[in-house]
């Protein structure tokens, strides 16, 4: 069996070799955490850091936390030993945490959001489940979810935008994305993708923004 210290290694040199090749560390983004206690939890917790809130609040809308969460899960599962690990990205303001006891804290809420997540979905399935929840337009078409509160923040699943980038896919087809919380402070993101089968049917109705531009999807939708 891989060692625990194999798989950080393997972990963080995908982490590193994404600072340089994304150029994060031009709009502050060069420090991360890489948490695992296994007597608490399996899972890996990967935090990328954003220098200050304001940048953390741009990179969650503008998708630049999407091209890393990507870049990062990509990565990751190209590592045939490492692939199938339980892990959760995650984003955070300031600075990585030096010292124990603000590091355990930063442990303690990565697991939280975990077993969040994973009894979200227990109830909903899947997080393309939940987003029916969340948005109007599909629960019209798919009925009524149970989800009713972010397993991730905790806040209003239903206030939470489902956004993508119009550049990264054809304009008339959005299949993949991801969400944030529009609570103050919040800095709550989940990704979203759909077969673009299912995705070209179901969102075809969407108005799509100029390329490069984010469009609320669930917003923009529930208006038609
Ligand atoms: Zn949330
Ligand atoms: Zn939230």
């Amino acid at each position: 069996m891989i060692s625990s210290k194999l798989i950080a290694d393997k972990i963080e040199a995908v982490i590193k070799k994404m600072f340089v090749e994304l150029g994060t560390s031009e709009i502050g983004v060069s420090e991360y955490s890489l948490l695992y206690d296994p007597k608490k939890h399996s899972s890996w917790f990967i935090v990328i850091f954003f220098s200050d809130k304001n940048q953390l609040k741009v990179g969650l809308r503008s998708g630049i936390c999407h091209v890393i969460h990507s870049y990062l899960s990509n990565g990751l599962n190209e590592i045939e030993e490492i692939s199938n690990i339980n892990r959760l990205i995650s984003f955070e303001s300031g600075k990585c945490p030096k010292e124990k006891q603000s590091a355990d804290n930063l442990f303690v809420k990565s697991l939280a959001r975990m077993h969040g997540l994973q009894k979200e979905e227990q109830n909903a399935g899947s997080l393309f489940n939940k987003l029916l929840a969340g948005t109007g337009w599909l629960r019209k078409i798919f009925g009524e979810s149970n989800v009713k509160t972010c397993g991730m923040c905790g806040h209003d699943f239903k206030k939470h935008e489902m956004l993508f980038d119009g550049k990264s896919g054809k304009l008339d087809r959005a299949t993949e994305g991801w969400t944030i919380c529009p609570e103050e402070n919040c800095n709550c993101f989940q990704t979203w993708s759909i077969s673009p089968e299912v995705g070209g049917n179901l969102l075809k109705n969407i108005k799509y923004g100029s390329p490069g531009e984010v469009v609320k999807c669930a917003e923009e939708a529930a208006k038609d």
